[in-house]
């Protein structure tokens, strides 16, 4: 029978989720997900010294934003619990012991200085650095010595193979030389394990099939092998997916703009959009479709095509998709949505019936939510200024004065307003000056809200209301002469 389709994602919960774990939480959760397995969530706090559980909180938030859930985890429970590294402790005890039992693990007594002054000179011959083996064959009488020193020993994992070789799903074969690992500590002198030691313990123990993660593990997957190789279990399949990289092909940092799904989060862009656009680094549809909903990318995600090249993180693109997810809402959603940004910008939008006005006349204007505070200005100006020179030059046509005159004209007589009369006026202000298109609107425009471009000018009247037109376009009347 065949091993049953398991995956985890291990955030350690030392701060934001950044973009590059969330879109391994992604994929994961897409090959999950398309291949009916469990999708387990595993927190690895074992730095104890850095891990919060407000960051916890945080990450789990952020997952659940994305749209993703899980099966088993901290809070949902599961068979293979408890899911947070430090409650599993004795496990991992138990573990280091039946290493230390079969002779696979040795007392190091090394202290960090130590380490770093031997490292250094390591680096200074021009070798690669690892550990140099010295507490590999301690005589019984050196080890009591230390320990009368007050020394507490980590605990090394002494690697005897010539080299470690996997075979990755996404990069093929990958071998690894010992003599470019060295012996690795697998506990440190206070008992808590390191990363590999718990992650080949864990996966094991929770019977993952596959564990997905970025390629900034792959040097960490051969010390896991020697290790499943020493436990004598087999190990996972491994992919490890290519990293995201800035426009500039560095690696991506806060250097290229907002690397934490919180940012994107609060600076406007849809869930939806973001797990389209992160699933699309470093893999295709193989119709060569980019906008995808959640289930196609469930229904078409498989490892075949994954590149193995470095993805470019192109925020135009993620823009230009949010764009796309956004104009596909229903305005009640968009108004739902907009609302909170309404009331963070301070305008006086406090009900959803407003803020659904607000949604349908900017539908098609926005990438992002946030965009709606500095698009919806025009609605709430107490007065108007041409906002730029085009817009200027507009005021400055020789049909402007006319065509303000007109309309203030017209307006005086017309009741109730709204903006099918002011299309009304818009038609008598033509017969009556012979000015008509551009022309004719634009000063329009720009009197009353500063701006050439802009949402619906009829509807944007209308919700300006009858008293503040006036205002406006007697002020724009003034224009040339100010
Ligand atoms: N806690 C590790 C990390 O966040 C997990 C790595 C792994 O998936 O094995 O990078």
């Amino acid at each position: 029978m065949d091993t049953p389709l398991r995956t985890r994602f291990a955030p350690s919960p030392t701060g934001h989720l950044h973009i590059g774990n969330a879109r391994t939480a992604i994929m994961n959760w897409l090959f999950t997900r398309h291949g009916r397995g469990r999708f387990v969530l595993r927190i690895e706090d074992t730095d104890r010294d850095r891990s919060t559980e407000a960051s916890e909180t945080a990450i789990l938030e952020d997952l659940r934003w994305l749209g993703l859930d899980w099966d088993e985890g901290p809070q949902e429970g599961g068979d293979y619990g408890p899911y947070r590294q430090s409650e599993r402790t004795a496990l991992y005890a138990e573990e280091v012991n039946r290493l230390r039992d079969t002779d696979h693990l040795y007392p190091c007594y090394c202290t960090a200085e130590e380490l770093e002054a031997r490292r250094k000179a390591m680096l200074d011959r021009g070798e690669s650095a690892h550990y140099d083996g010295r507490c590999r064959r301690l005589t019984q009488e050196e080890k009591r010595r230390f320990e009368n020193e007050g020394r507490r020993p980590a605990f090394r994992f002494r690697v005897t193979q010539e080299e470690a070789v996997f075979e990755d799903v996404i990069k093929g074969q990958i071998a690894f030389q010992s003599e470019n690992i060295g012996d690795f500590i697998v506990v440190r002198p206070d008992g808590m394990p390191m990363y590999n030691f718990a992650c080949v313990v864990d996966d094991h123990h929770m019977h993952i099939s596959h564990v997905i993660r970025g390629d900034d593990h792959v040097s960490n997957t051969p010390r896991q092998v020697l290790l499943y190789q020493a436990f004598g279990w087999e190990h996972p399949a491994f992919a490890h997916i290519p990293m995201i990289l800035g426009k500039d092909h560095q690696r991506l940092s806060k250097r290229h703009g907002a690397t934490s799904v919180a940012q994107y989060r609060e600076s406007g862009y849809l869930p939806e959009a973001l797990v389209n656009f992160l699933s699309l680094l470093s893999w295709s549809s193989e119709s060569g479709d980019e906008i995808l909903s959640i289930d196609r990318l469930v229904r078409e995600f498989n490892f075949g095509r994954v590149s193995k090249s470095a993805a470019v993180f192109d925020v135009e693109k993620l823009d230009w998709m949010n764009g796309v997810y956004i104009r596909g809402l229903d305005v009640d959603r968009l108004a739902e949505m907009i609302l909170p940004e309404m009331k963070k910008a301070g305008y006086p939008v406090s009900s959803q019936e407003e803020a659904r006005t607000m949604a349908s006349l900017f539908h098609d204007k926005l990438e992002k939510l946030s965009q709606i505070r500095e698009k919806a200005k025009i609605l709430f100006q107490e007065d108007v200024d041409p906002e730029d020179d085009e817009a200027k030059e507009m005021l400055n046509l020789p049909e402007a004065e006319p065509v303000f005159a007109a309309f203030l004209k017209a307006m005086a007589s017309t009741d109730p307003w709204n903006a099918e009369t002011f299309k009304n006026i818009l038609k008598t202000v033509q017969s009556e000056t012979g000015i008509k298109g551009k022309h004719l609107w634009m000063p329009i425009r720009v009197a009353l809200t500063g701006q050439v471009h802009g949402p619906d000018l009829p509807r944007v009247a209308e919700i300006l209301g009858y008293d503040t037109c006036r205002k406006f376009l007697k002020k724009a009347l003034q224009y040339k002469k100010g």
